[in-house]
């Protein structure tokens, strides 16, 4: 028996569905390098747990809508499971599996000891007031809470969930609990047991593996970043203040262009106050493909998955892509990107440093203590620094990609994981 990579017919076919497809492909390349055996390659491309949740939600004018929700364990063989939650219309059960899959190698590739896991609910937060969206992720998190806790598997902010829902879900497993419970979540405001650093810690990680990658000075070097929420727009500020210019950004309202570089603070302030980078003053409208194909030095997809696809990979001019998003990369886009000579940086490195300041926050919470941001400056920087060296000279030694190197190691550490505590029973 063989591992299978599901084909995708075309009834199947979500975007969903095509992450899981490349996370399944990306597991199986690893797989067929490490010399794995059948039964464990089965295990690592099958999640341990999924639930499936239906979530009523009273909407403001008293009617009920019901959405569905998704967390995903995939793997807990090295530690707690952990992993986002995506609030967006097109989450399926699929691309949170994938989603959790990418977590659990990240996790092992950084040397943290937890294992992956996902959530996710199928609804526009944009669409929702504030107190639908408050009784929403209450409910959705009554629903999953039997798998939840600081000690099986760990939330965190993902597309469309900030420090506010965080701050929900804390409440909401603290009541049920009966005493409060802050290591139920990371990426929680500072009030509740935070950490210093966690807001920007993904985005910041971004900037250490782009310097890493690059090589040289930063001083001018050009960088076009797509999505410019959480990550994207801090990325795009630590890159700037390292000395790239930052030429064009995008996001759901549009992408802006100015050839002398972006100030960067001013358009996240203006993006504060009008809801998007679109209309931005000082810089040129840019349709969203063209972000993709502008010749800069560095291409920071900051959005989605699948955006880099066969079809546009053969346009990107970009010499570095370092990969803010989860999955933004398709392998057949992968391989042409390579042929082409293109480096690029794979999420489970690139965006690491989210999950590494959510193992801090999480440390502190167990210990009912706190760092100071240089503390967690230095041991984000520390683990960064040194995954992505054990990468690139695993890639040199071997031959393999940046991201072919990051998943022998990710998936190595997890299948060693396997096989020294055996198969029970
Ligand atoms: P977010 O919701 O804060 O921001 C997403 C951004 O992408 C928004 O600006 C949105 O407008 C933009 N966007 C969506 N579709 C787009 C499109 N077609 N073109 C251009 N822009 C588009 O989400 P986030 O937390 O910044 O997450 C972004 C990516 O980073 C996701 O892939 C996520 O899984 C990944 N990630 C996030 C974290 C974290 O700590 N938040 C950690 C690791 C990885």
């Amino acid at each position: 028996m063989s591992i299978m990579v599901p084909s995708t017919t075309p009834a199947l076919t979500t975007p969903g569905r095509q992450a899981l497809d490349s996370a399944l492909q990306q597991l199986h390349h690893a797989a067929e390098h490490l010399g794995l055996d059948d039964g464990l390659r089965t295990m690592l491309a099958t999640p341990r747990r999924s639930l499936t949740v239906s979530v009523p939600v009273r909407r403001e004018d008293g009617r009920m809508d019901v959405v569905q929700g998704f967390r995903v364990q995939h793997n807990v063989s090295r530690g707690p499971a952990k992993g986002g939650l995506r609030f967006h219309p097109a989450t399926d059960i699929h691309e949170v599996t994938a989603l959790a899959m990418w977590m659990t190698w990240k996790c092992a590739l950084v040397g943290i000891p937890y294992g992956g896991a996902k959530g996710g609910v199928a609804v526009d937060p944009a669409a929702l007031t504030t107190r639908e969206l408050e009784r929403l992720t209450r409910r959705y998190v009554n629903e999953i809470l039997p798998l939840i806790g600081p000690e099986k598997d760990i939330p965190a902010p993902d597309v469309g969930t900030d420090e506010q829902t965080m701050a929900w879900i804390m409440d909401t497993y603290s009541v049920n609990a009966g005493y409060s419970v802050p290591g139920v979540v990371t990426g929680k405001p500072m009030t509740l047991g935070g950490s210093l650093g966690r807001k920007g810690a993904t985005s910041r990680g971004v900037q250490i593996a782009a310097l890493a990658a690059l090589g040289r000075s930063p001083e001018g070097v050009t960088v076009a970043v797509q999505g410019f929420g959480k990550v994207g727009a801090l990325a795009a500020q630590y890159l700037a203040d390292a000395g790239c210019r930052v030429v064009a950004v995008s996001d759901v309202t549009g992408a802006v262009h100015a050839a002398s570089g972006l100030d960067v603070a001013a358009v996240r302030a203006w993006v504060e106050e009008s809801g998007g980078v679109a209309g931005y003053p000082h810089a040129d409208a840019l349709g969203h493909d063209e972000l993709f194909e502008l010749d800069v030095d560095v291409l920071v997809p900051a959005a989605l998955e699948g955006v880099i696809t066969e079809e546009n990979a053969p346009r990107i001019r970009a010499r570095l892509i370092v990969e803010g998003a989860n999955g933004p990369t398709t392998p057949a886009a992968d391989e042409i990107l390579a042929a082409n000579g293109t480096t690029v940086v794979p999420d489970i490195l690139a965006n690491a440093g989210g999950v590494i300041v959510s193992y801090l926050e999480w440390v502190q919470n167990m210990q009912a203590y706190s760092w100071s941001s240089d503390e967690v400056e230095v041991k984000l920087r520390d683990l960064m620094e040194g995954a992505f060296r054990e990468v690139k000279s695993l890639a040199t030694e071997r031959g393999l990609t940046l991201r072919e190197a990051a998943h022998v190691i990710g998936v190595g550490r997890v299948a060693d994981a396997h096989q020294m505590r055996g198969l029970y029973p």
